[in-house]
C-alpha cells in the first residue's frame, strides 16, 4: 500500500479538519493540505516526466510546504531522500547524486546556481513554489505502491566513512506508525504534531500516524527549535506532541525554569537519539511531570527499536526505578531484540553484547551496497553496532556505540557511565567522555565538561567526586573545560570532533 493513501482517506473523511499550521496560523485543512498534495504530484509527472519508483531529493528546512512535498513526492509513486538541510552543498550534491535523484528541492531554489556540485541529470527546485493548477491533469488518488516498494532514502549521518542510504519502504514507514499510538502514545484528532527537530530525520517521520488521525502539524515560525517559541505555541494551540533529542530537552528545562513554565499545552515529549542522563530526566521530570517517553531507534529503524513508557519514567517510587528509568525500555511491538557476541552469538541475559534487532521496521539495505548491507543485515537481524544489555524482564540497557567503547589497560570502560556520574555534579552542565591514544594504557579517558558557571572547576575535587561513585580505573585522566560541545543538527554531541581534536593536540605537542 501507498502510505499517501492515509491522507487521501482522511482528507475524504474529514475535509475541514485542521492540518497544516505556521506557528499558530492555519495555513491548511486536510482538503487543502491534500489539494495542494495532488497538484504538486501532477507536477512532478507531467511538467518533469517523473515516475513512480523515481527518487526526489529534499534539502529544506522544516516547513508546512515541506510536509506538502513529501506527499507529493509519495502521491506519484515517487521516492523521497531527504537531505539534512544543515549539510554544505557539495555534500547534499554527493547524496543526490548517489540517490539517483532526477529533481531537488530547496528554500528558494538557488542553492546550487553558484556551483557546480549538482549531477546533470539532477534539476533543482524551489520547494515553496505551488505550480499553477492548470495546464496538467491531477492525479485523484496515490499511485498503487507495492509494500516493498521504496519510500525513504534516508542517508546516515556517515561518521565512519560515506554517508549510506538506508532503504525503506511504505511498509517499513506504516509498521513504523503503527507503533507509534500502540508502545508511544496514543493519537487523536485533537493533537498536534510540532516539528521542532529536523523533518528531514526521524521527527518528519511521526507526521503519518497524525495525519492518520486527522491531527493538525505544527512548524514553528523560526523553523528550527527555540525552547520558549515552542512553549507558547503548546500553550495556545493545546495537545501538542514533539520529538526532542535530549540536548533538546536540557534546554528546555533550562528555559522552562527560566520563566516558570510547568509544559501546559504540551501533551508529550519524545525523547531519543542519544544519551539521557538521569540527573538530566530527573530535571525534566520535575518541570514537565509526567509528559514523556523515551524510544531508541536508528535509521536502519527508525524511531522503532525500544520504548520507555511514560508511566514508568514517572514513577518514581517504583523499586529499581533509577535503573529502568536509565534503560532504553523494552521492544517496541513491531520488532524482537537480541544481544551478540563478536561471533554473532546470542548472549545470556545480563551480557553485553551488539544490539540486533529484526522486524517490520527494519530495512531492506544500504542503496547499491551490498557490501554495507551484508555485513549489516546478517540472517535477517540487523546488526545496530550499539553495545546494550538486556534484563530478564526484557528492559533493554543502552551503554555505547561499539566504536566509542574506550579499552583502557585491557579494561572495557563505557563512556555513557563515566557521563552519567559527572552529569550528576551540581556544577556540571554538558559532558562528553572519549578515548585517548596511550602509549601506556592503549587508551585512556578523558572528559569535556561544560560547567554551569563557564569557569573550569578543580580537578582534584572532580576526581574525588567520581571516585566515590565509581571503580578508579574509569576516572578521566584528563577533564578538558570548554564553552560548549560540537553537536550536529539534530543535537548530539559529536565525538569524533572531540576525538580528533585530541588527536590534533597531541600531533602539536609533537612538532
Ligand atoms: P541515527 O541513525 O542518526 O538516528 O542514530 C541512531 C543512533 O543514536 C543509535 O544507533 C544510538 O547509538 C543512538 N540512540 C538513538 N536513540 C537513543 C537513545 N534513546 N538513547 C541512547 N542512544 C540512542
Amino acid at each position: 500500500m501507498n502510505i499517501a493513501n492515509w491522507l487521501h482517506d482522511t482528507q475524504r473523511r474529514d475535509p475541514q479538519r485542521p492540518a497544516l499550521f505556521e506557528g499558530t496560523r492555519q495555513v491548511a485543512d486536510y482538503a487543502t493540505f491534500a489539494a495542494h498534495v495532488r497538484q504538486r504530484a501532477a507536477h512532478l509527472v507531467d511538467q518533469h516526466g517523473l515516475a513512480a519508483g523515481d527518487t526526489v531529493a529534499v534539502l529544506m528546512k522544516n516547513s508546512c510546504d515541506y510536509l506538502e512535498l513529501l506527499y507529493a513526492i509519495w502521491w506519484m509513486g515517487g521516492v523521497v531522500v531527504p537531505i539534512n538541510a544543515k549539510l554544505h552543498p557539495a555534500e547534499a550534491a554527493w547524496i543526490a547524486d548517489n540517490a539517483e535523484a532526477r529533481l531537488i528541492f530547496t528554500d528558494g531554489g538557488r542553492v546550487f546556481s553558484a556551483s557546480r556540485d549538482l549531477p546533470q541529470r539532477c534539476k533543482e527546485l524551489d520547494g515553496h513554489t505551488l505550480p499553477p493548477t492548470r495546464g496538467w491533469p491531477t492525479l485523484e488518488q496515490p499511485v498503487p505502491r507495492q509494500d516493498q516498494d521504496l519510500a525513504w532514502l534516508f542517508y546516515t549521518s556517515g561518521t565512519t566513512g560515506r554517508s549510506k542510504g538506508v532503504m525503506l519502504s511504505h511498509s517499513n514507514l506504516i509498521a513504523m506508525s503503527l507503533c507509534y499510538p500502540t508502545d508511544v502514545d496514543p493519537v487523536s484528532s485533537d493533537d498536534a504534531a510540532l516539528y521542532a527537530a529536523p523533518m528531514s530525520h526521524g521527527a518528519g517521520l511521526y507526521n503519518f500516524i497524525h495525519v492518520r488521525c486527522g491531527a493538525r502539524h505544527v512548524v514553528p515560525v523560526s523553523g528550527g527549535f527555540d525552547a520558549a517559541e515552542l512553549f507558547g505555541l503548546a500553550t495556545l494551540l493545546g495537545n501538542v506532541s514533539l520529538f526532542a533529542a535530549p540536548t533538546m530537552v536540557k534546554r528546555m528545562v533550562e528555559q522552562a525554569r527560566r520563566q516558570g513554565y510547568g509544559g501546559e499545552g504540551i501533551k508529550t515529549i519524545v525523547y531519543g537519539g542519544g544519551p539521557m542522563y538521569l540527573a538530566h530526566l530527573c530535571d525534566a521530570i520535575d518541570v514537565f511531570g509526567p509528559r514523556l517517553v523515551q524510544i531508541y531507534g536508528q535509521g536502519e529503524s527508525p524511531m522503532t527499536i525500544s520504548v520507555l513508557p511514560r508511566a514508568l519514567i514517572a514513577d518514581r517510587q517504583r523499586a529499581g526505578w533509577a535503573t529502568l528509568a536509565a534503560s532504553v525500555g523494552h521492544a517496541q511491538s513491531c520488532v524482537e531484540i537480541r544481544i551478540l557476541d563478536a561471533q554473532q552469538q546470542p548472549v545470556p541475559t545480563g551480557e553485553h553484547g551488539e544490539i540486533a534487532v529484526r522486524g517490520a521496521t527494519v530495512m531492506h539495505g544500504y542503496w547499491r551496497n551490498p557490501e554495507a548491507t551484508r555485513q549489516t543485515l546478517v540472517e535477517g537481524w540487523l546488526l545496530t553496532g550499539d553495545i546494550g544489555f538486556l534484563d530478564a524482564a526484557g528492559y533493554l540497557t543502552l551503554t555505547d556505540r561499539s566504536k566509542d567503547v574506550i579499552i583502557t589497560g585491557g579494561s572495557n570502560v563505557y563512556p555513557r557511565e563515566v557521563e552519567e556520574v559527572l552529569a550528576q555534579h551540581p556544577e556540571v552542565f554538558e559532558v562528553c567522555v572519549v578515548g585517548e591514544a596511550d602509549a601506556q594504557w592503549g587508551e585512556s579517558v578523558v572528559a569535556f565538561v561544560v560547567t554551569r558557571s563557564g569557569d573550569a572547576l578543580d580537578e582534584t575535587e572532580l576526581s574525588a567526586w567520581f571516585v566515590q561513585r565509581m571503580a578508579s580505573f574509569k576516572k578521566p585522566k584528563k577533564y578538558l573545560f570548554r564553552s560548549e560541545l560540537p553537536k550536529n543538527s539534530y543535537g548530539k554531541i559529536l565525538k569524533t570532533d572531540l576525538r580528533q581534536s585530541l588527536k590534533a593536540a597531541s600531533i602539536a605537542a609533537l612538532t
